[in-house]
């Protein structure tokens, strides 16, 4: 067996009891699955975003919305496709409204996160945006002075961008994102 197919079996052993039944940190009463993650399994790259949005919701996929695009399009432009790195967001349910998670929301699934990471071992994470980049470094910093800077966290670098979605709404940050994921990029083994 591969090391991929040994990480994907990992990966869906952890995600079997969460499929059928889990006790959701959102407290959504609607009938909704999880939205895991999406990707290689031993990938180099890690990908965190916040929450899934609404499209993400529906199709069970990270990313696959206005902001998913955008990243998928600077991935490109990078040579890099999203089957080669892994994606996947800090809270699993799309919160209600698309608000900002909680800390308790976030606290709630960071265990999950947890074990994830470990499986797939990454040689780099790259948190999107604040709720991603304050799960491992500290709140007190801003994102303008965390981004794109190699930080360690448990013996992994982790470089902080912005979030996509940020970006979309300030196209003046678009250069300083490609930056950043350059960065991430030079993770990739030849
Ligand atoms: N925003 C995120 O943080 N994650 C997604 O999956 C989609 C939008």
């Amino acid at each position: 067996m591969t090391n991929k197919e040994k990480k994907q079996k990992l990966l869906d052993a952890l995600y079997e009891p969460y499929k059928t039944h889990h006790n959701c940190p959102i407290k959504r009463s609607d009938p909704h699955s999880p939205v895991f993650g999406v990707g290689n399994p031993d990938a180099q790259i890690l990908l965190i975003g916040e929450a899934p949005g609404r499209q993400e919701d529906e199709q069970g996929l990270p990313f696959v919305g206005r902001s998913g695009q955008l990243l998928t399009k600077v991935l490109h432009s990078l040579d890099i496709q999203r089957t080669d790195i892994f994606i996947t967001n800090i809270v699993k349910c799309r919160p209600p409204l698309n608000r900002t998670p909680t800390p308790k929301e976030v606290q709630g699934y960071k265990d999950f996160l947890l074990k994830q990471i470990e499986i797939i071992q990454p040689k780099v994470i790259c948190t999107l945006g604040s709720v991603a980049t304050h799960t491992f470094l500290p709140q007190e910093s801003p994102m303008s002075a965390l981004r794109g800077r190699i930080h360690y966290w448990n013996n992994i670098p982790i470089i902080p961008t912005y979030h996509p979605a940020y970006i979309l709404r300030n196209m003046t940050k678009g250069e300083v994102f490609i930056r950043d994921l350059e960065k991430v990029a030079q993770y990739i083994n030849p």
